[in-house]
């Protein structure tokens, strides 16, 4: 994987006169030539509307925008392109599921399940459903490790439960949740299952068919494609009775003075014109990701996280989020530093050219539960090292040796 640093031109620079080193690939990963390359070519080769024109570049643009439909279709193992929706990312995925498929299925006194580590974008578009149609959302607690209670969910999941929506691999915890044994529960109630796969997608081998998801939401900027970019796959039985939510140009089939016809699903239910450069973009990142093989992206994010969870758990002070065992902990890992707030960790980090994520990570809920204000979050990626996780872990020194002294 070495060699793979050099696909990526921004890593190659400095930062606060350091060599930038970059742990922050949960909130956007940073994107391999081949995939910039992509997006340059779209716009300087092929650039054209999609389904519209009968010429060349048209024609052009469409096959590769529809290309990259089947490059997504296979990367999650859908059944049927026609079961992946372009959207523009996680956020509106899960947005518009809560309202369409929501607000449809969803009446007063309903319940919506989702758990305590889901992100904002997995929680308030829930919160808005239910407080609209007088629906109730329960939360999942969770194991003092950090993983999903089952016990907790097969308490809580009852008959009137209709949306079962759990995030796939948490954000802040490093835990991957088992959605297949969720969905299982989810489908005896007879409520959807939703996952959220915007941490899973980028990291592990994901096969929508064998979770049985009946949706699933991502994003394409976190897994080396652009931002704006990001995918709802939907069993096709559910999208074929769906409305659209849109209207407008390429979703229509005809068009009357008073009346209108719509397309079949997808792509009804992609109004105007779509991202066409980010979702070419996003297929280049796939076969990047593919070509590399995402059994071999997971074992080597393993090989890192086995690496530096025991060195950083080992610093006198540091407090680990999730699960204590590498084994079971993903690359996202979320810690602190007694004695030392997480901004401030951060901003020295930061000095050194070490960029990490600290705050709440969108998860206020989550924060809550845990009874912290925020914490600092390294995530890790396919082009990050053992000699940065080296630098990172002596620099975490130097600064509690530098806050030891000053602040004692
Ligand atoms: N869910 C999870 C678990 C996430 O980590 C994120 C991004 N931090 C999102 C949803 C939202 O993704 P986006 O901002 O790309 O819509």
């Amino acid at each position: 994987m070495k060699t793979i640093r050099h696909d990526f031109p921004i890593l190659n620079q400095t930062v606060n006169g350091q060599e930038l080193l970059y742990f922050d690939s949960a909130a956007t990963s940073q994107k391999p030539q081949y995939v910039i390359d992509s997006l340059v070519n779209y716009y300087q080769n092929n650039n054209a509307n999609v389904h519209r024109g009968i010429y060349e570049l048209s024609e052009r643009a469409t096959q590769q925008y529809e290309q990259a439909r089947d490059k997504v279709q296979k990367f999650i193992h859908a059944q049927k392109r026609e079961e992946v929706l372009f959207t523009r990312g996680t956020t509106e995925s899960l947005n518009w599921l809560a309202s369409t498929y929501g607000a449809e299925n969803v009446k007063q006194g309903d319940e919506i399940l989702i758990s305590y580590m889901e992100h904002h974008s997995n929680i308030v578009p829930w919160q808005q459903l239910a407080q609209r149609v007088g629906a109730h959302l329960k939360y999942v607690e969770l194991n003092d490790d950090g993983t999903l209670n089952m016990a907790d969910l097969e308490r809580k999941i009852t008959d009137k439960t209709k949306i079962v929506s759990i995030t796939h691999a948490s954000n802040v915890l490093g835990v991957v949740n088992p959605i297949k044994k969720i969905a299982k529960i989810a489908h005896k109630h007879d409520a959807i299952m939703i996952a959220d796969g915007a941490q899973s997608v980028p990291h592990m081998r994901v096969d929508v068919q064998d979770m049985d998801v009946d949706f699933f939401a991502f994003s394409g900027h976190k897994m080396l494609g652009p931002t704006g970019i990001g995918v709802l796959y939907g069993k096709h039985d559910i999208l074929e009775n769906m409305k659209p939510a849109q209207f407008g140009g390429e979703m229509i089939e005809l068009v009357d003075l008073q009346e209108a016809t719509f397309q079949p699903s997808p792509w009804r239910f992609e109004a105007g014109t779509p991202n066409i450069a980010g979702a070419i973009a996003l297929g280049s990142a796939i076969d990047y990701l593919t070509n590399i093989g995402m059994k071999e992206v997971e074992n080597y994010e393993q090989s890192l996280v086995d690496y530096a969870l025991p060195k950083l758990k080992s610093i006198a002070g540091v407090t680990i989020y999730g699960p204590q065992n590498s084994e079971q902990h993903s690359g996202v890992i979320a810690f602190n530093l007694a004695g030392v707030h997480a901004h401030d960790l951060a901003t020295a980090l930061d000095q050194e050219g070490i960029e990490v994520r600290a705050g709440h990570h969108c998860a206020q809920p989550l924060m809550k539960y845990l009874n912290i204000a925020a914490t600092v979050r390294i995530s890790l990626y396919i082009y990050n090292t053992r000699e940065e996780i080296d630098r990172f872990i002596s620099v975490i020194e130097d600064i509690k040796e530098y806050f030891n002294r000053e602040f004692a």
